[in-house]
């Protein structure tokens, strides 16, 4: 999706015009990947724009850095207050929010990342839909990665680190080239992990299922959220190991994140899901009031930009 350029990027504790935030072509990060981020959206809402759960986000970027022995230079305070203020600088009413911590260019070449110091990025941009915008409505055809998830002994899956993302850009790019929408990823012990930028849920017998973090998807924002608003609306919830089969047999499934919000899922390999069902279509429509701030029960979500 084509990114729209505002006015100014944070960099490092500054503004920074949009077209000179720029780093060297010898940073760390470019070569070995020594970087950790987050994807956050703020919804326009009556009060102004609200960023849902930045804190929360920050935090999970605090501890993505400290799995790779990184201490962020800025306290998550700083961090919220930057994100408000980089918002308001560019006077977006809603927008995409990636904060980004990585080792830039210490005037030294290897891979012990430790020479190089941390810079700290934050950019917003305007954002529509992630995966297209037929694909809240109808859903999306999903397939089976050849690619698995890597072992959390490889890289943790649970650190939102830049490099790890080679990974799921195969599995999306196997998944593009092959004409389907998402790429669902299988852990090294074959049950399913997530998809390259989502977390996973399906309903059986009227349980929603999820597979466990300890099976190695990223521990999503979205997908705790999801957790939460189900057990409000009654839902029973589970967190449970899922084989492709059990995808392939689902009565609903759907795809959950910060860029791709609530996305039914219609076909897993050809295996026909069909129109997205009433337990998908209840929390996706749970979850856009609340974001959209239409909703009170969870307010506490939602980070107001005064
Ligand atoms: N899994 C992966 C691999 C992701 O990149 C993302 C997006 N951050 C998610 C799941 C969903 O996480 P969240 O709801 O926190 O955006």
């Amino acid at each position: 999706m084509p990114i729209e350029p505002v006015e100014t990027i944070w960099v490092n504790g500054e503004l920074v015009a949009w077209e000179d935030a720029k780093i060297h072509v010898l940073s760390h990060a470019l070569h070995y990947g020594t970087g950790v981020f987050e994807g956050i959206r703020a919804y326009e809402t009556e009060r102004g724009p609200a960023v849902f759960r930045l804190t929360d986000h920050l935090e999970r970027m605090r501890t993505s850095a400290r799995i790779f022995l990184m201490e962020l230079p800025y306290t998550t305070a700083q961090l919220r207050d930057a994100v408000h203020e980089l918002i308001r600088a560019n006077r977006l009413r809603s927008c995409y929010i990636r904060p980004l911590a990585f080792r830039g260019f210490g005037g030294e070449m290897g891979v012990n990342p430790e020479r190089n110091p941390i810079d700290v990025v934050i950019a917003v941009w305007r954002w529509g839909r992630y995966l297209g915008d037929d694909a809240l409505r109808r859903g999306i055809r999903a397939t089976i990665s050849s690619w698995r998830r890597q072992d959390p002994n490889i890289i943790p899956p649970s650190a939102k680190a830049t490099g790890a993302y080679v990974n799921a850009s195969m599995a999306k790019l196997e998944a593009v080239h092959a004409g389907y929408d998402e790429a669902i990823m299988l852990n090294p012990a074959g049950f399913v992990a997530e998809a390259s930028g989502e977390n996973v849920f399906i309903v059986r017998d009227g349980v929603l299922l999820t597979p466990p973090l300890a099976a190695g998807p990223l521990p999503g924002i979205t997908r705790a959220s999801i957790i939460d608003i189900a057990g409000d609306e009654g839902i029973p919830v589970a967190e449970r190991d899922l084989t492709r089969a059990d995808l392939y047999t689902a009565e609903e499934m759907f795809l959950v994140g910060t860029a791709a919000e609530v996305t039914p899922v219609r076909e897993v390999d050809e295996r026909v899901i069909g129109d997205p069902g009433p337990v998908t279509l209840a929390l996706q429509q749970r979850f856009f009031d609340i974001v959209q701030g239409r909703d009170g029960k969870f307010s506490e979500w939602l980070d107001v930009v005064a």
